[in-house]
């Protein structure tokens, strides 16, 4: 270790030091993550079972939990150059606006056009897609930055893209499909008269603006009806959290080479993807004894997955097609009230991120919507970048940390992860900056209507 060595504002690594591999951190948990289940006859779920709806290497890696370590193909770390390494930020700016003793460090992963960390994960599902000889892939998107990542890998590796749109997003947020589009998907509002799931829905609840849950229920369809077509999801699988990793590998490489380690690491959590890729490396050591790290994933108040959910098996989508999860989760058919942060409002959780969160080995976090943007637009005064909604609330609570370190004295080293940009959030912006936000809490009763859509077992 390097000690005193004066730290730059960004670290970049050079290509050499560029992590080669993805970190599957469940090779090294105690306690495994629990198997998916079928939704009908509630067994593991076999790569045979899982083979008509999700490519077979993602099948794989899905069901991996002894393999630390995947070699990432030499096309995707092709790809990655393209944008990556995402610089690792030493927030002085904001240090000093705080006047806080607390060293604040933001991995930054918004600097591709699709604006998100999730291009990471977008790449590697549609390479495996390719080198299987498939057409293209499906999937569904709310917010929009994982239908244009999606987009994007595709345009790359010349795969047709078919997107589920939520149909309130599709209308409200026209520039997120028009960009998709000029990366060559199709996107299509859901619920759809394309699927039988799509005209099931929209017979029973006619003028329906969609779901996230009712979006995949169409896409998973959609692939196992066309010959050379498979569903790909971006966030919540522990294959997703695989090639986030690389997020966490970066931000550790950039640390070790400074001698800087963090003590306290801070993630917003929607599906878990972000929070678990960043963490991933940190936890590792922490499992293994080598170290000690304090994690906090932060979510929205208004959709509570870890804070006020069950850690159970529950359905992925509300169509009740995908196989079932063991996760924190407030029921398949909890709908969160209109939250701003459109990434954040999955009503389960990571299956790998909730078996450490029920371990102790993780905290959690909720935070209102209002208290986010202030702190969105605080970061934004001083450091320059335009935050996402979802990001912001790990920005919400690293200021949160860095003020505590002000009362105490205390010099803690930060880390958290900064997801995106929020330049097609501004209409969400706009109703803050008017005073239109309001902050919204469920109560005990929606959340037990929520829990009431929770399958029996046994
Ligand atoms: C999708 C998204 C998230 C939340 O997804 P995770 O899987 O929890 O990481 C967070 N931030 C941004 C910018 C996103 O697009």
């Amino acid at each position: 270790m390097m000690a005193n060595k004066e730290i730059p504002y960004k670290i970049y690594l050079e290509e050499s030091e560029m992590p080669k591999y993805w970190y599957n951190l469940r090779a090294d948990m105690v306690n495994k993550p629990a198997p998916l289940l079928d939704p009908k006859t509630h067994k593991p779920m076999t790569a045979e079972d899982l083979a008509p709806v999700f490519c077979d290497e993602l099948v794989k890696q899905e069901l991996d939990d002894t393999t630390a370590y995947f070699a990432i193909p030499q096309e995707i770390l092709d790809f990655y150059k393209m944008y990556r390494p995402a610089p690792l930020v030493r927030a002085y700016c904001l240090e000093k606006k705080l006047q806080t003793p607390a060293k604040i460090y933001y991995k930054y992963e918004g600097g591709n056009t699709s604006g998100s960390h999730k291009l990471n994960s977008a790449i590697a599902q549609a390479y495996y897609a390719k080198k299987q000889g498939l057409k293209g892939v499906t999937t569904e998107t709310g917010a929009g930055q994982w239908g244009t990542a999606l987009a994007m890998a595709c345009a790359y590796l010349d795969l047709d893209c078919k997107v589920y749109m939520v149909k309130v997003s599709y209308e409200q947020k026209p520039f997120r499909r028009e960009v998709m589009r000029t990366y060559g998907a199709s996107v299509t509002p859901s619920p759809s008269m394309e699927t039988e799931v799509g005209k099931k829905i929209l017979a029973e609840h006619p003028g329906t603006t969609g779901s996230l849950g009712c979006a995949i229920s169409e896409a998973v369809e959609k692939a196992t009806s066309l010959p050379g077509y498979r569903y790909v999801l971006g966030s919540v699988l522990n294959q997703v959290m695989l090639h986030q990793s690389v997020i966490g590998l970066e931000a550790k490489a950039a640390m070790d080479k400074y001698g800087v380690k963090p003590d306290i690491i801070i993630g917003c959590a929607g599906g878990g993807s972000n929070l678990g890729g960043l963490i991933a490396p940190f936890m590792g050591e922490k499992i293994k004894g080598n170290a000690d790290y304090r994690f906090i994933a932060v979510e929205p108040a208004t959709c509570p997955s870890f804070t006020r959910g069950k850690y159970a098996y529950d359905y992925c989508d509300t169509g009740m097609v995908c196989p079932l999860s063991k996760m924190y989760t407030l029921g398949s058919g909890f709908i969160p009230a209109g939250t701003h942060s459109g990434g954040l409002r999955y009503h389960g959780m990571n299956s790998t991120l909730s078996q450490l969160y029920d371990d102790g080995l993780m905290e959690a976090v909720s935070v209102p919507q209002t208290e986010v943007f202030k702190a969105a637009e605080e970061f934004a005064r001083v450091e320059g970048i335009l935050p996402a909604p979802e990001s912001s609330h790990a920005i919400k609570v690293a200021i949160d940390e860095a003020l505590k370190c002000k009362e105490t004295g205390e010099e803690k080293t930060i880390l958290f992860g900064l997801t995106g940009t929020g330049y097609f959030d501004m209409m969400a912006y706009e109703k803050f900056h008017d005073g239109k936000m309001v902050d919204y809490v469920p109560t005990e009763e929606e959340l037990q209507k929520g829990f009431s859509y929770l399958p029996k077992m046994d």
